[in-house]
């Protein structure tokens, strides 16, 4: 499983339709201050999920739609879209070769996610990751002050981040789901 490709409009400083595309191995993300590297990181994590608007780093989740410059009128919504390669099947319940997640923002607070295309649930983003380590909280996306934070954790939170490692996080899920039912 690795990333194809991530397509940001209208998200923070992309008003523009923009693709990246990445390819098996290192990518690193070069420029000036400013000039949009966190963003990108930040789309990154808003489609797998985010709801923290701290950790976006914006005081309403709205504020994550491109805003407007003196050139350019401020836009209505806001969408980014991750491709995942899946040929070796490790999301889960999906069959597909490639797997797109979408999240979308409209000003209006109206929010939608897809999975290939079809309408689906935070929720169920959010199962199709679990064990993988790519979701929101998973331990492949390390970012600033994480490391400290790990370290420091409480040993419950230290918990969950072995117990997603080594792959049980869906069977502890599973079971306060079927509690509360
Ligand atoms: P540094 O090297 O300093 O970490 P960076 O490349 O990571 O910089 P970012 O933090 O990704 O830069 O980008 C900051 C820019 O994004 C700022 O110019 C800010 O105005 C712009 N920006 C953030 N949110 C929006 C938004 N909603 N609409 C338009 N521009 C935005
Ligand atoms: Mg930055």
């Amino acid at each position: 499983m690795f990333l194809k490709a991530l397509e940001i409009y209208g998200f923070k400083s992309f008003p523009d339709k923009t693709r990246l595309t990445f390819e098996r191995g290192l990518t690193a993300v070069v420029g000036p201050n400013g000039s949009g590297k966190s963003n990108i990181s930040d789309a990154m994590r808003w489609v797998l999920g985010e709801q923290s608007t701290k950790s976006l780093r914006s005081s309403k989740m709205q504020d994550v739609i491109f805003g407007g410059t003196q050139q350019r009128g401020a836009m209505g919504f806001a969408q980014v879209s991750l491709v995942i390669d899946n040929q070796e099947g490790e999301l889960a319940g999906i069959q597909a070769p490639e797997v797109t997640v979408t999240r979308k923002l409209y000003r209006s607070g109206e929010s939608e996610y897809r999975i290939n295309g079809a309408m689906v649930r935070l929720k169920d983003i959010h199962e199709m990751f679990m064990d993988t380590g790519l979701g929101k909280d998973g331990y492949s996306i390390i970012g600033q002050g994480r490391i400290a934070e790990i370290v420091a954790a409480k040993s419950d939170e230290r918990r969950e981040i072995f117990e997603e490692a080594a792959g049980i996080a869906k069977y502890r899920y599973k079971k306060t789901e079927a509690e509360r039912k």
